[in-house]
């Protein structure tokens, strides 16, 4: 499996054995980060990525205190993969960039407390008001 950014200098290929965690995110950063309502990005081990390309990072501090740090391409500015340093070991990559309808949906849906208010998610998504560990939503 391949993704890519907009002009294809940068690419991430993952290993079609890795299983995907995917998990959508309406936090301001992710809004801000896509340029869109919401993030998604699918999680895979580190040794099932590998980055092709030039990347610039951003790493932005995280409201607990640790850090995401995202690669983006210098070029056309598409984020195509980030690291967070609570879990280390683990890459993930935006479902935007790996273009297929077809990819499975996330398993959660966080930071639901600054979610658009116009967008409708299924019953069966489970949504947390900031992450996993705190209120559930859904
Ligand atoms: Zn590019
Ligand atoms: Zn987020």
């Amino acid at each position: 499996m391949e993704a890519s950014c907009q002009c294809g200098n940068l690419t991430a290929t993952i290993d079609d054995s890795a299983e995907p965690m995917t998990v959508m995110c309406h936090c301001i950063e992710c809004q801000k980060r896509t340029g869109s309502p919401f993030g998604v990005m699918a999680y895979f081990p580190d040794a099932s990525v590998s980055v092709g390309g030039e990347a610039r990072e951003y790493a932005r501090p995280t409201d607990e205190g640790n850090s995401f740090t995202t690669g983006f391409c210098p070029t056309c500015g598409s984020t195509l993969y980030g690291r967070a340093s609570k879990y280390p070991g683990i890459t993930g990559v935006t479902v935007g960039a790996i273009a297929d309808p077809n990819f499975p949906a996330p398993a959660r849906s966080v930071y639901e407390q600054s979610r658009h208010r116009w967008l409708a998610l299924p019953e069966a998504l489970p949504g947390f008001a900031r992450g996993r560990d705190g209120e559930q939503t859904r």
